[in-house]
């Protein structure tokens, strides 16, 4: 069976709606064809050095959230990132090698820098793409679920691994991208242009898959739209309706050929109304689920160690063989 591999962040208290269209629903279907490994990342979490207490309980929650959504512990290994050290070890190596100006072209780096301001951005937002490929290359990864956002460091991962292996001797094998079209990047809601984030979206811009449904509606109702009042796709000039229709189709299973017709002459108030209940629909079971799971913290620490312990066993194996092409003594 081929490989998957893929992380969220534990950076938030919920994952939101990006985070579940974009990755987190591949991952449940990909379970069933594929040797499936999911990690809570939460050694990238630590690039933005969140108190302890709030990492502690949103790793948890992310956790639950992966169950509640249909991750079976018997299926895919589902794990901590920090629970497997060699992550972190693995991470050293491909720093060592990188380039400084190919890590400079990284765009998430730029972006999130841009926010604490170039000098005073940690170097682990720096290095968190190297520590990505890591994640990615210690499995023997074929493909990685995620948003578009991350195809940049995807890229960064392939090269990685084929300058290792042409360096050292064929190690690992070259990931690709898993990444669906319709759902590549879910806007946010106040601003369009910009992917719904966990980090830096406005709380009126972002789904957040544990929300509550009075407040899943209002916000919805009150998502940017545009001047015009049809139901129709246009990524130019109606980018907050396109979002809202890809959003709905997702959800829903039917075309946006299919929504244009039968919003047709609706006005938009009909189709947001629409939307909100397609998500709160999607969501309700999820929250519950999740709400259950973290009711009992020990079973889903104990389901998270099973995960740490088929990574570990499968990372084990990849070191051994890392640390000697690059003349580490045993
Ligand atoms: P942060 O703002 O802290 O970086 P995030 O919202 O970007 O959080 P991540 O944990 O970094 O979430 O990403 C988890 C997965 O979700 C990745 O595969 C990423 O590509 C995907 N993803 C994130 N946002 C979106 C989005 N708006 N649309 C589609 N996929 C997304
Ligand atoms: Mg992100």
């Amino acid at each position: 069976r081929p490989r998957v591999l893929s992380g969220i962040q534990p950076t938030a208290d919920s994952f939101h709606l990006g985070n579940y269209l974009g990755a987190v629903r591949q991952w449940v279907a990909l379970q069933d064809t594929h040797d499936a490994f999911y990690a809570v990342v939460d050694l990238h979490a630590l690039t933005v050095t969140p108190k302890p207490e709030d990492l502690r309980r949103r790793t948890r929650v992310a956790a639950a959230q992966l169950f509640a959504v249909g991750l079976d512990p018997e299926r895919a290994a589902v794990f901590v990132q920090s629970h497997v050290r060699e992550h972190s070890e693995l991470a050293w190596y491909l720093i060592c090698q990188t380039g400084m100006g190919e890590a400079a072209r990284m765009t998430q780096f730029k972006d999130k820098a841009a926010k604490y301001g170039e000098s005073s951005a940690g170097v682990g937002l720096f290095t968190y793409p190297m520590l990505m490929a890591a994640d990615i290359l210690i499995y023997q990864t074929d493909q990685v679920p995620v948003g578009v956002d991350q195809k940049q460091h995807l890229e960064l991962s392939r090269d990685l691994a084929q300058r290792f292996n042409s360096r050292y001797g064929p190690t690992f094998k070259l990931p690709n991208p898993y990444i669906l079209k319709e759902v590549e990047k879910i806007t946010d809601l106040q601003d369009p242009s910009a992917k719904m984030s966990k980090s830096s979206s406005s709380p009126q811009g972002i789904i957040d898959l544990l929300e509550e449904p009075g407040k899943l509606r209002k916000k919805i109702m009150r998502a940017v739209t545009d001047t015009g009042s049809e139901v129709i796709a246009d990524e130019e000039n109606k980018a907050g309706v396109t979002n809202l229709l890809r959003i709905h189709s997702a959800l829903s299973g039917m075309s946006i050929a299919d929504l244009e017709a039968r919003f047709a002459g609706q006005g938009y108030g009909a189709f947001k109304k629409e939307v909100a209940e397609v998500v709160v629909d999607t969501f309700a079971p999820i929250r519950e689920r999740t709400e259950k799971l973290l009711a009992d913290e020990a079973e889903l620490d104990r389901l998270l160690a099973v995960g740490a312990e088929r990574a570990r066993a499968v990372a084990r194996e990849t070191m051994a063989q890392v640390r000697d092409r690059l003349g580490l003594l045993p």
